[in-house]
């Protein structure tokens, strides 16, 4: 059931369940075995069974988890690193030469920020920030003839802010530009950007697709057959991969996407109810809200709003802390995407690196990443914290 043709045809979630691999034809396994070799034993010189040399430049579990990604992204190849940062720095060696410029997220991810600014940077590779729901001020910040990569991420963290996938995609191909889009927080069961003009779909599959909390990962999805080989290369070349274990486990994961994605969506629309209705809450961000800027928006380009919600509190930082510090169910922790619920303040933990910046959050913001637990539970647990 792998092939490009077959994943046009099914829905998500048997594309998850199936895409990439066929039960294997010695044994019948179900399941990819965990292939736990570095390399492969070939019939006569240069005669590869299967295309299978050497386990950083393939090896079949991650051959299978690749196939898949590149079936729920809808894409033509999918590639698995080693971390999603892994991921990132191979798309910027792979597709960004020196005196290449690229149009970040104003409140890009962190790591993502640190690897443009303080080592990108020292290969002659420049960039500026944009926030990706402003299209003028993307399409502002473009350099015609040098802007090689427009990087957005959307919902952006922690604030969830909106980019308008399909209005960017056509803003960066007018200024000669490939958008890429880091599709971490929404998944590819909630978000497909390639089939809304995108040209590179990145993830920390340590998240969502991973979804477990027990395995770090990245993915790249394309649709450019020549953008693949150049991925392919830069891939192998690096050697950033992910090693068998850890793509059978992100595989496994990937699975079950939907369901638990329809469950963090369920848990989150509970949650945010119940804070909208509690005097200490002082406004709660989730682009599922009517009333929050990117919810039409996101109501076209996304199928649920997911797991995760931010909300500020009436007293300031310290009550922000003390929420953070009282939960019992919610594990307090950075990171994401998980079945178990985490809470954490981004002002003193995930955002800490930019206080005095710009990129500042409120200091009496937290941010959930709703797991899949009863809802009671969970409520109750935020109600005893709120006090
Ligand atoms: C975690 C994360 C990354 C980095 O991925 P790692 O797997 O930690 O290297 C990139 N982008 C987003 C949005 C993330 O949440």
């Amino acid at each position: 059931m792998s092939g490009s043709e077959h994943q046009h045809k099914s829905g998500f979630e048997t594309r998850a369940i199936h895409a990439g691999y066929e039960p294997d034809p010695v044994t019948g396994a179900v399941i990819p075995p965990i292939f736990a070799t570095s390399t492969y034993k070939q019939d006569g010189v240069g005669g590869l069974r299967g295309g299978y040399e050497y386990s950083r430049s393939a090896n079949p579990t991650r051959t299978a988890l690749e196939g898949a990604l590149a079936a729920v992204e809808e894409g033509e190849r999918g590639f698995a690193f080693a971390s999603g940062l892994a991921a990132e720095d191979t798309l910027i060696r792979a597709v960004l030469r020196p005196g290449d410029h690229v149009v970040l997220p104003d409140d890009a991810y962190g790591g993502t920020f640190r690897l443009f600014d303080k080592v990108a940077t020292n290969w002659g590779i420049v960039h500026d920030p944009a926030p990706a729901s402003d299209l003028d001020a993307v399409r502002a910040a473009i350099r015609p003839g040098q802007t090689k990569l427009v990087w957005v991420e959307t919902p952006t963290n922690p604030l969830l802010n909106i980019g308008d996938i399909e209005a960017l995609a056509a803003v960066a191909h007018e200024g000669g530009a490939l958008l890429v889009v880091d599709n971490t927080f929404a998944s590819p069961y909630l978000q497909q950007p390639l089939t809304l003009g995108a040209d590179v779909v990145l993830h920390s599959t340590t998240k969502y697709v991973g979804g477990h909390s027990d395995v770090v990962g990245g993915a790249i999805v394309v649709r450019d057959l020549e953008l693949a080989d150049q991925l392919a290369f830069h891939q192998n070349s690096i050697g950033g991969v992910p090693g068998p274990f850890d793509a059978f486990l992100t595989h496994r994961g990937l699975k079950t996407l939907a369901v638990r994605m329809d469950r963090h969506s369920d848990n989150a629309e509970r949650i945010v109810d119940f804070l909208l209705g509690h005097p200490k809450v002082a406004q709660v961000l989730y682009p599922g809200l009517p009333d929050h800027p990117g919810h039409e928006i996101a109501a076209r380009q996304m199928k649920r709003y997911g797991g995760m919600v931010s909300f500020r509190v009436t007293g300031g930082q310290q009550q922000a802390l003390d929420v953070c510090g009282r939960t019992e169910v919610f594990t307090l922790g950075e990171s994401l995407g998980g079945v178990e619920s985490l809470i954490e303040h981004p002002g003193q933990m995930t955002h800490a690196s930019v206080a005095g910046t710009d990129l500042e959050v409120p200091a009496d913001l937290v941010r959930l990443s709703v797991g899949i637990e009863t809802a009671d539970d969970l409520i109750a647990d935020l109600d005893r914290a709120l006090g």
